[in-house]
Order: structure tokens, then C-alpha cells, then sequence
């Protein structure tokens, strides 16, 4: 009799349980959806930092890595270091300097000094300025030794996450901007490509391989790179600027914003947006805008 009881309680008791969840079947739905949305934990996270007329781009990768490239100008070495606090990161697994322009490897220095480093990538040419001395001591400090960055280099080669630099292509340039490493981050479906300050010559060089979503526009919208035939093969539905307000430049230049709008492409500038952060799951893009 006891034994029954208890059966039958238990059998009750499974009842309700089963009538609890298939009354509320939006429970099944909240799982899915937050696995559909953008703040997964393997999400790739690009954060364009608003460094003015310079560049500086932090990369969270879906395999919980860091990667920056550049770190602005040397005035703006304390924000990307803060910046990369706030986030909680103690190390940097990838640092690349593009090319050795102060508005590019300026805080450089300062990263390196601060976090724990595991690789810097910069392209193979020397530049005479205390700035450039600098990034060496500090990478000579810490017992690291310079990556060459260079065309056919592979950082990350995943199922789902790849890292590239497929330019430089030659030894020798006139013109320092071309020297640029750049990198293209390719993660499932969705693909990015950031150009330094490369120009239109290097650009002709790299042509076959620069389809991509999102592209970190060539030397803060100069009218130097970024050639209509270059973005018909890079085909992007973003492209971001990087660009300080009323820089003496004229940055980014009306060609190129008129050639960017011809070809529908969604634009957005730090001078305009301040910080811009870019997330993808592979499959979708998300933008955000922090002023
Ligand atoms: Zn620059």
C-alpha cells in the first residue's frame, strides 16, 4: 500500500512537472534565440578605437585571444591602455605595428610595457624617429623578438578562424605607407581586412584575395588608396574610417567617401562615431557606435 502511495505521488508529481514546461514553451524559444544572437561567448569583437587621426584596432577573438593592431599616436597611449584594461586583458597573444608612421606605433611602446606580449608582427623596413626607437626597446626589454609581417604569413589557421597578413608583397617601397601589414581575419562565413596605410599600389598587389564584410579603409580615407577597382573586388558591406575631426589631412577625402556611397557601402568614421565596435558570429555583422 505504502509502496503505491508513493508511486502514485511520484507519478503525479512528473504530471505537473511535464504540465509546467509544455505550458511555458517559450522556454525552448529564449534558448534558442540566445544562441542565435550576437552575444555569444565565441563571438569575433573588433573595436575601432576613437584615437583621432590615427589608428588602433582590438580584436577579441572567438578563441578567447587578443590581437591589436596599432596603438595610435604616442599622446594616446594611456587610452588604448585603459581601454584594454576595461576589457579585463592582462595579455595581448597578437600585436602588429603596420608600418612605423607615429600615428600608427605611437603607444606601441606603452602596450608593450604594460601587458604580457605573446607575438609582434611589423613589416621589414627602419625608421629613424625616437618613436620608432622606442617600440624596439620596449620589445627588446621584454625579450621578444619582431615577426617579419609580410605577405604569405599565417597567424591563426582554424576550422573556423583564420589570420593572415597578405601585404606586404615586395621587399622595397618608396613610400613607407606601403609597407603596411595587412591583415585579414576570416571567421566562418564572415570575413575582415585591415589596411593600414596602404595605398593603391599595394592594394594591385593583393587584389586577389581581398573579398571581405568589413574593411579598416586604407590610410584614414586618402584618396592615396582605395581604388574603385580595389573595392569592386573587395565587394564590403562596411567600411570604417579612421580619422581624427578637422585633421589638417582632410581625411577621409570626398573620393573617397563619394566612391564608398556609389558603391552602397555602409560607412563608418571615428571622427564622426567615436569608438566603433564591430561584432560578428560568423554568419551576422553587428554595429555599434560609442560617442
Ligand atoms: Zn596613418
Amino acid at each position: 500500500m505504502k509502496k503505491n502511495k508513493i508511486k502514485a505521488i511520484i507519478f503525479a508529481l512528473s504530471f505537473l512537472i511535464y504540465l509546467f514546461i509544455s505550458y511555458f514553451p517559450g522556454l525552448d524559444d529564449l534558448k534558442s534565440t540566445s544562441q542565435d544572437s550576437l552575444e555569444l561567448t565565441d563571438a569575433l569583437k573588433v573595436h575601432f578605437l576613437d584615437v583621432g587621426q590615427a589608428d588602433s584596432i582590438l580584436i577579441e577573438l572567438p578563441n578567447k585571444e587578443t590581437m591589436l593592431i596599432d596603438a595610435g599616436n604616442n599622446a594616446d597611449d594611456k587610452f588604448v591602455v585603459n581601454y584594454i584594461k576595461k576589457l579585463h586583458y592582462d595579455k595581448i597573444d597578437y600585436v602588429v605595428g603596420t608600418h612605423p608612421h607615429e600615428d600608427h606605433i605611437g603607444g606601441l611602446d606603452t602596450v608593450i610595457n604594460t601587458f604580457e606580449i605573446g607575438n609582434v608582427y611589423m613589416p621589414k623596413v627602419e625608421h629613424t624617429t625616437k618613436t620608432f626607437e622606442d617600440v624596439l626597446l620596449s620589445i627588446k626589454n621584454k625579450n621578444l623578438k619582431i615577426k617579419a609581417a609580410k605577405a604569405g604569413v599565417n597567424i591563426i589557421n582554424n576550422d573556423n578562424l583564420k589570420i593572415d597578413i597578405i601585404a606586404p608583397v615586395n621587399e622595397s617601397y618608396e613610400d613607407l605607407n606601403n609597407y603596411s601589414a595587412v591583415v585579414k581575419i576570416s571567421y566562418k562565413n564572415n570575413s575582415f581586412l585591415f589596411m593600414g596605410d596602404a595605398e593603391k599600389l599595394s592594394e594591385d598587389e593583393i587584389m586577389a584575395n581581398v573579398r571581405a564584410d568589413v574593411i579598416k579603409i586604407g590610410h584614414h580615407g586618402s584618396h592615396t588608396s582605395t581604388s574603385e577597382e580595389f573595392l569592386k573586388k573587395a565587394s564590403p558591406t562596411y567600411a570604417i574610417i579612421s580619422a581624427g575631426k578637422d585633421n589638417e589631412y582632410g581625411h577621409p577625402h570626398e573620393e573617397t567617401i563619394n566612391l564608398l556611397n556609389k558603391s552602397n557601402i555602409e560607412i563608418y568614421r571615428t571622427d564622426l562615431s567615436g569608438t566603433i565596435v564591430i561584432m560578428s558570429d560568423g554568419y551576422n555583422i553587428n554595429v555599434e557606435e560609442f560617442l
